[in-house]
C-alpha cells in the first residue's frame, strides 16, 4: 500500500454505517482509510432518467445471485459512494420503542435488541441533526419519547398528498407527516425535480452518506477514501486479531494492515466477506462461532399499491411527505395484521415494466400519471434458513423465506380496501428479495455469544478488533425503514471507539 499511509482504523465500505464511523473518529486524529469497493456515483442526465435506471438497470451492480431453485438475477444491489443512500427514499424514521423488546408475531417472535430505545435515543437525536432531518414531533400516535423536536420543519404536502392526509383522517386515522432527510425549503438545494426515491439526486440535496457523511469527514486530513478497493477477504492472526484486509485495486490484491477493523459493506456483503474469509483456524468463516453469520435476513415485507385516478394526473414532485402508524400494533380486530403505511416515491412507467416487461409502454406511462403509489410495511422475522451464503463453486446463493407473510397480506388487504374508498382502482405489487433494500440481520448482535456474532456495541464475539455495523447487526427488523437506526448505533459504536482512541486502547 501507499507507504505514506499507515492506517490506524480501517472501514470497509462507505454506507450509513461506514461513513458514520468515519465521521464519529475523523476528528480524533486518528489515520482513517476508508475502503469503498465503487466509484463515486457520476453526476448525469441519466441520473433522472428511469429508463436508465430501471429498465437498463444502468446503476446496479452487475453481479448474478441464484435463489435455492437456481435461478439466477442481477440484484438490486447499488455500489457507490455512499451505498444504497444514493438511491433511497430519504424517509429517516427511529424506530419505536416496542421494536426493541421481544414482540411475539403470528408467525414466530420478533427478539429482542440488547440495546433498548433509551440507549439509542441521544444517538438518534444526533443522527437527524447530521442528516437535516425535516418531521413534525407529536403527530405520530406510536412516536417513541424524544429529548429534542426535529432539527428542521417537516417538508409540507404538495395538494394531492395534502388531499389524501385529509381523505385519511376523514376515516378516522391520524397520518403525519413523514420524517425526510431532504434540504428541502428556502436556500435548500432540492429543486422538486420529481425523481428522488430509487434515483440519485443531482443536485446533492438528498441527505445522503456521501453528501452528509463521507465528504465532511474527508475535510478532515487524516482521513483517506480509497475507491474501486474490493476487500477480498479478511485474514486473522493466530491469536484470533484480524491483522489485514486482503484487497483488490487497480487490479493488484494488496493487504491493509491496521489495529481496528470496522466492516460496513452492507448485511449482504459483510456476511460474504466474513464467509469468504474461512481459515484453517475459523473453517466456518470469521465471526461465525454461533454459526449465525450469513442467516437471518431480512429485507421487510413490502408491497406497494397504486390508487388509480382515472381523470387527474397526479403531479406531485416529492410524495414522500406522508405516513400514517395506525395500524403499526395491528388492526382493531387482527392485532396480528400489522406495519407502516407510507408514500412511494412517484412510480413511473418504465419501473412498472421492468416488473412487468409485457404491459405496452404507453400504458405503463399512463398508469404511472394517474396513480397515487403507497407503500405498506411489515416486520419479517428472522429465520436461519433465510440466509446468504457462498456455493463451493464461489456463487452467492440467498434464500430468503420472510415468517409472518399471512399477516402482512392481511393488513395490506385492509389498506387496500381503504384506500378503494378513495381510488375506483387499487393495483398491488409485493417487492421481493430480488431488490434487498432494506437487508438487515446478517451478523446479528445479541447478549449470547452462541446465538449471536456481535455484541451490543457491534464488536464481534470472536475477534476483539473487529467491529461490524450496517444493517447486518440487526436482530430485529421493525416495520420502519432502516437507514436512520444504521446510523444512530453506528455514533453510539462510535463514541465507544473514540474514547478508546483517547485512552490509546483502540482495539481494546
Ligand atoms: C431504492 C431504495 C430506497 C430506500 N429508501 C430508504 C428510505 O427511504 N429510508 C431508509 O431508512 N432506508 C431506505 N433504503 C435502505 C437504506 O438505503 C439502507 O438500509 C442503507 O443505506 C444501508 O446502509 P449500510 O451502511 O448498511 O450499507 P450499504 O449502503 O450497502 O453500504 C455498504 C457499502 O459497502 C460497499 N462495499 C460492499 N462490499 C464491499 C467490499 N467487499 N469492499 C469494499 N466496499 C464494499 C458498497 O459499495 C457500499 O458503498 C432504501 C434503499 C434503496 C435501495
Amino acid at each position: 500500500m501507499d507507504a505514506a499511509i499507515r492506517p490506524d482504523v480501517v472501514i470497509i465500505g462507505s454506507g450509513v454505517g461506514g461513513g458514520t464511523i468515519a465521521r464519529q473518529l475523523a476528528g480524533t486524529g486518528a489515520r482513517i482509510l476508508i475502503l469503498e469497493r465503487g466509484n463515486y456515483l457520476p453526476n448525469e442526465p441519466e441520473n433522472a432518467d428511469a429508463e436508465a435506471v430501471f429498465t437498463q438497470a444502468r446503476y446496479r451492480t452487475k453481479e448474478e445471485y441464484r435463489d435455492e431453485t437456481g435461478r439466477r438475477y442481477r440484484p438490486g444491489q447499488y455500489y457507490y459512494v455512499g451505498g444504497h443512500t444514493k438511491f433511497y427514499g430519504t424517509a429517516m424514521f427511529r424506530f419505536r420503542e416496542s421494536d426493541f423488546h421481544e414482540v411475539r408475531h403470528e408467525g414466530g417472535i420478533s427478539p429482542a435488541w440488547p440495546v433498548s430505545y433509551a440507549d439509542l435515543e441521544p444517538y438518534y437525536d444526533e443522527a437527524e441533526r447530521l442528516f437535516g432531518v425535516r418531521g413534525q414531533a407529536g403527530e405520530d400516535p406510536t412516536e417513541a419519547v424524544r429529548s429534542n423536536p426535529y432539527p428542521h420543519a417537516a417538508i409540507p404536502h404538495e395538494p394531492i398528498i395534502a388531499d389524501m392526509a385529509e381523505r385519511l383522517r376523514a376515516q378516522g386515522l391520524r397520518p403525519f407527516f413523514m420524517p425526510s432527510a431532504v434540504d428541502f425549503g428556502h436556500g435548500g438545494s432540492c429543486r422538486r425535480c420529481g425523481t428522488c426515491d430509487a434515483f440519485p439526486c443531482r443536485y446533492g440535496a438528498k441527505g445522503d452518506g456521501e453528501t452528509r457523511l463521507i465528504r465532511p469527514a474527508l475535510k478532515h486530513p487524516n482521513v483517506t477514501l480509497w475507491t474501486e478497493a474490493q476487500v477480498m477477504r479478511l485474514l486473522p492472526a493466530a491469536d484470533g486479531r484480524i491483522a489485514a484486509a486482503e484487497i483488490q485495486r487497480d487490479g493488484q490484491l494488496m493487504r491493509v494492515e491496521a489495529p481496528l477493523f470496522v466492516l460496513s459493506a452492507g448485511a449482504i456483503n459483510s456476511a460474504l466477506l466474513l464467509l469468504r474469509s474461512s481459515d484453517a483456524s475459523n473453517p466456518n468463516g470469521l465471526a461465525n462461532r454461533s454459526g449465525v453469520v450469513g442467516r437471518y435476513l431480512m429485507n421487510h415485507h413490502l408491497t406497494g399499491l397504486m390508487g388509480l385516478m382515472p381523470f387527474r394526473v397526479n403531479d406531485t414532485k416529492f410524495p414522500k411527505t406522508l405516513s400514517a402508524n395506525d395500524f403499526y400494533h395491528g388492526l382493531p380486530n387482527d392485532r396480528a395484521a400489522r406495519g407502516n403505511i407510507q408514500m412511494l416515491g412517484n412510480v413511473k412507467g418504465p419501473m412498472i415494466r421492468s416488473a412487468y416487461p409485457w404491459i405496452p409502454r404507453p400504458f405503463a406511462n399512463l398508469l404511472g400519471r394517474h396513480s397515487v403509489d403507497w407503500l405498506c410495511m411489515s416486520e419479517d422475522l428472522p429465520r436461519a434458513e433465510s440466509r446468504v451464503r457462498l456455493l463451493p463453486d464461489g456463487r452467492v446463493e440467498v434464500a430468503y423465506h420472510p415468517g409472518d407473510g399471512p399477516a402482512h397480506d392481511r393488513f395490506v388487504e385492509h389498506v387496500r380496501s381503504r384506500l378503494r374508498r378513495i381510488f375506483p382502482v387499487v393495483l398491488r405489487h409485493s417487492f421481493g428479495i430480488e431488490a434487498p433494500s432494506h437487508q438487515c440481520g446478517t451478523v446479528r448482535m445479541g447478549a449470547d455469544p452462541a446465538q449471536s456474532a456481535l455484541n451490543s456495541l457491534c464488536r464481534t464475539h470472536d475477534h476483539p478488533n473487529l467491529y461490524v455495523v450496517d444493517a447486518s447487526f440487526f436482530p430485529s427488523s421493525a416495520a420502519l425503514n432502516p437507514a436512520l437506526t444504521i446510523c444512530a448505533q453506528a455514533l453510539r459504536v462510535g463514541t465507544h471507539l473514540r474514547a478508546a482512541w483517547r485512552n490509546d486502547n483502540l482495539a481494546a
